[in-house]
Parts: structure tokens; C-alpha cells; sequence
């Protein structure tokens, strides 16, 4: 794929970056590595008075970062605001935190002392993708910084002026600039850079075959992977729900990001009596979703990344409807090779349709009726995917118990499911495995070193 900017909305090519060669990217490799061995050594106070710095510059740039994520992949200029903002945030928190979660742990033994402590591990590989340019990058960054680890970047192919400013906000914050690198580099060197003795580890957020081929490679080499892959997030209804505010939230959740969103939720298990009164209701807010240009302030939702993903989205949509499953709202594409794809809902979801096999990276909420309780979380379970879930019902003891039951990574009652830099981020199955944010993010690549003393 070539690296490049093109605006989804308009289709006009903005820049184009000619990839780093391997001797290119090797240089940069081995200055990372080589600042591994003095960042390790900077006190945690350094390191946070950086952190805070970056927090301020994504607050103080977020309407370029805006403006850049709108032109790159499509998403409204308020939601990008809002997502540099988060950023912000995680690197505050990571600020505040990371000492106290890295340090020593105490064990008690036989020895006169003995405590596991955690040390960097040095270059970490992170591929990340497009949906949240910067969000997902900042998840694995501040935690790896923080921890005393070197981040190199190889961010999707269509978002590598996002991958720029970020490494521009490291370099301005005053982090050593080998401490944060983005690699402007096609998936033809991750192989080579997995292979070299000093990535220690690689972390992915992306498809399942992408995840699947890199945790592979990096088997082969005995690197340890994190990989936060697809979902197919089960929203689940019982009939005790406040139906009008299930409603209005699911159509939110599934028009998360144009519906391109790992936990975006995905199929709506709702109990029978509850149904078509569930089904009307999400289609009035779905309907009143505004698209259009992503630079317009008061759009709120703008055209798929890539019109390559538009058409593989509607592929599937159009398969599942041969293979049994019911439209009950017409939307879509206008025509093949354009981004912008109008919200839709599909029923009659059945295994063996492609939507109910596959994740669905777009505004498509497919309906799945469920006989009751048991059965709403048979049917949420009945996926190769466990990312997160929802269940909505007046009886919060038995939503928990619910939620208990649901095979994700996370599960909310009673909200939409959004990540939080408090709480660990990441999926059971095919979602992936290993935990980004909290306090278990930070400890995923570290040395968890035994020290005996006798
Ligand atoms: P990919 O998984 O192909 O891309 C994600 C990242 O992985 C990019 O940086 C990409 O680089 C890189 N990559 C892709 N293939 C390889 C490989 N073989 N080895 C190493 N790195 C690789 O996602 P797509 O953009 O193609 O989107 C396709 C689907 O993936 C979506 O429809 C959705 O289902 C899923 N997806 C899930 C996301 C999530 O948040 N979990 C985010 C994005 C996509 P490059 O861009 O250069 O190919």
C-alpha cells in the first residue's frame, strides 16, 4: 500500500511519503536501541515532567491533530478534538501513576528479602492502525515511555501525517528524540525488524490477519506479542430495559468513529417482546446521524477511512442478505469506490451470514432476537470474537450477573462500552490477548524480575 494522505471525503491525494528503506530504518534501530540504555536510567521525575509536556501539547495542538485525522481518514474535527484530549489524559495518568505501578512488589519468603521489580525491556515495535490515529498509539506509548522502554512506530499506511505530529509532540516535549520514532515503512520490513535481536517486543492493534502473521513472526523469533484485534461486540437488551435510552445509546455505540471502532457495538441481542419496539426507536436515531464533510463542525459522521473498506463493508452486507438476513433500514453506499456509507440495520441474523461470522467495520447493527435471558447470552457468546459487551436491563444485580457470563475483555451495564485509562483494555479469543492501560498495561513489557536476597 502506498503511504499516503488521501481524504476520504474528497479523494484528493494531500501528501505523499516515499517509504524508509531497511538501511534507512536500520540506522534509526540502532539509534533507538541505543537510547534504550540511557533512558532506562532517568528518574521517574524526569520522565513525568516530559509526560505532562506531551499531555499539555496534545491539549494545546488539538485542533491540528483534529484537522489532520479529519483530511487522513475521515473523522469529525469535534470527535478528533476530543480523541487528542483523551491522549492527553492517558498521559497524565501514566504521569501520575506509573512510579507507584512499577514499583517493587514485596513477596514474602524464606528469603530475608525478596520482591519482583520491573524493568524495561527496551525496543518496543508497535503497529497500530488507522481508526483512532492517535489514541491507539498513545495507549501503548505513555505506559512504554513512562516504564523506561523506546517506542518505534509503524502506523497504518493512510495516516502518516498523524504518525508525524505524533512524533513531533515526543520530540517538542523534550523526550530524546531516538526515545519515540515513526517508521514510514510498508508491512514489508516488520519481519526484519521483529527478526533484529534488539526489538524485544511488538505490539498490534488491527485485523486478526495482520495480528496473526506478526504474533507468528514474532514467535519465531521468541518475542512476546500484545495484540488488540477485531470485535464483535454484543449489545444485549432484556425486556426490563428502558428501551428508549437502550436505543438511543446503541445507535451511539454502533456510530462510534462511522462504526469503525474495535468496540464499537456490533450485533444487538434483544429479548422478543421487546424487539420491534427496539428495532423502531434505534432506527429514528440512526436517522438522525448528520454526515458530511468531517471538517464541517456540525457533522457527525463522515465517510469510511478508505473506500476499499466502504466496499468490503458492503460485500459483506450484501452476502449476508443472500444468505437470509432482513434490511430493515436501507442505507450503504451510494455507489462502489466511495467512502461514505449510510447506517444500516440488518434482522434475521443467522450462523453461516457473514455477519454473524465476521466482524462488521462500519455502521451495519445487525438485530438478533433472544428468547430470553440464557438465550441473549448464549447468542453473545456464539463468537469467535470476546472484545467487549453490554447488557441493558432495570435490574442492575442480574445485568452483573450477566456480565459475569459474557466471554469479553470488558462488559458494561447499563453504558456504552468506552475504554479509560483506569481500567485494562483488551479481548478473550480471537480479540487478542494482553492488556493495554491500568496498571496492567505498563507491567505487559517489562522484565517482572525475581530478586532473592538471602
Ligand atoms: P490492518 O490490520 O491491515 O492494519 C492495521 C496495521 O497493521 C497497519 O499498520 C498495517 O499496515 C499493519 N499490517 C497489516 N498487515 C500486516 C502484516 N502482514 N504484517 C505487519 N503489519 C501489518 O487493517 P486494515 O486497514 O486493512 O483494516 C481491515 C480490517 O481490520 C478492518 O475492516 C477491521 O475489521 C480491522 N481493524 C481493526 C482495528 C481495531 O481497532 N481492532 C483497527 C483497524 C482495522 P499497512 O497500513 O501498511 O497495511
Amino acid at each position: 500500500m502506498p503511504i499516503e494522505s488521501r481524504n476520504p471525503y474528497t479523494g484528493r491525494v494531500e501528501r505523499r511519503f516515499r517509504a524508509f528503506s531497511w538501511s534507512k530504518t536500520e540506522r534509526i534501530l540502532t539509534q533507538s536501541h541505543r537510547a534504550a540504555a540511557t533512558w532506562r536510567t532517568t528518574p521517574f521525575a524526569e520522565r513525568t515532567r516530559l509526560m505532562r509536556r506531551a499531555a499539555e501539547l496534545l491539549r494545546e495542538r488539538q485542533d491540528e491533530l483534529a484537522h489532520l485525522m479529519a483530511v487522513e481518514m475521515g473523522k469529525p474535527i469535534a470527535d478528533g478534538r476530543a480523541e487528542a484530549v483523551k491522549c492527553a489524559l492517558c498521559c497524565d495518568y501514566y504521569a501520575e501513576h506509573a512510579e507507584q505501578f512499577l514499583a517493587d512488589d514485596i513477596i514474602k519468603t524464606e528469603a530475608r528479602r525478596s520482591f519482583i521489580s520491573h524493568e524495561p525491556i527496551g525496543v518496543v515495535l508497535a503497529i497500530m492502525p488507522w481508526n483512532f490515529p492517535f489514541w491507539q498509539v498513545v495507549r501503548f506509548a505513555a505506559p512504554a515511555l513512562m516504564a523506561g522502554n523506546v517506542g518505534l512506530l509503524k502506523h497504518a499506511s493512510n495516516v502518516p501525517q498523524c504518525a508525524l505530529a505524533l512524533e513531533k509532540i515526543f520530540h517538542d516535549a523534550g523526550f530524546p528524540p531516538a526515545t519515540f520514532r515513526t517508521l514510514l515503512i510498508g508491512s514489508d520490513l516488520i519481519e526484519p525488524l521483529i527478526a533484529d535481536d534488539r526489538v524485544r517486543a511488538v505490539t498490534l492493534t488491527g485485523s486478526e490477519a495482520a495480528g496473526a502473521q506478526v504474533a507468528a513472526t514474532a514467535g519465531r523469533y521468541i518475542k512476546k506479542t500484545v495484540l488488540e484485534l477485531g470485535g464483535s461486540d454484543a449489545f444485549i437488551v432484556l425486556a426490563d430495559a428502558d428501551i428508549e435510552v437502550a436505543a438511543k445509546t446503541a445507535a451511539q455505540a454502533r456510530m462510534i468513529n462511522a462504526g469503525q471502532s474495535c468496540i464499537a457495538a456490533k450485533r444487538f441481542i434483544v429479548e422478543k417482546p421487546v424487539l420491534k419496539e427496539f428495532i423502531s426507536k434505534m432506527k429514528t436515531h440512526l436517522l438522525a446521524f448528520r454526515p458530511g464533510d468531517p471538517l464541517s463542525e456540525g457533522t457527525q459522521y463522515g465517510p469510511l477511512a478508505r473506500p476499499d473498506l466502504a466496499d468490503e463493508l458492503t460485500e459483506q452486507v450484501n452476502d449476508s442478505i443472500k444468505q437470509g438476513a432482513k434490511v430493515e433500514l436501507h442505507g450503504g453506499q451510494s455507489q462502489p469506490g466511495t467512502a461514505l456509507f449510510r447506517p444500516m440495520i440488518l434482522s434475521n441474523i443467522r450462523p453461516g451470514q457473514r455477519a454473524y461470522d465476521e466482524e462488521l467495520f462500519g455502521p451495519v447493527a445487525l438485530v438478533l432476537e433472544a428468547k430470553d435471558a440464557d438465550d441473549a447470552v448464549r447468542l453473545a457468546n456464539d463468537s469467535r470474537f470476546g472484545l467487549g459487551g453490554s447488557v441493558w436491563t432495570a435490574d442492575v444485580e442480574r445485568g452483573e450477573a450477566l456480565a459475569r457470563r459474557v466471554e469479553a475483555g470488558a462488559v458494561f451495564v447499563n453504558s456504552l462500552v468506552k475504554s479509560a485509562p483506569e481500567m485494562p483494555f483488551g479481548g478473550v479469543k480471537k480479540s487478542g490477548y494482553g492488556r493495554e492501560l491500568s496498571y496492567l498495561g505498563i507491567r505487559e513489557f517489562v522484565n517482572q524480575k525475581s530478586i532473592w536476597i538471602a
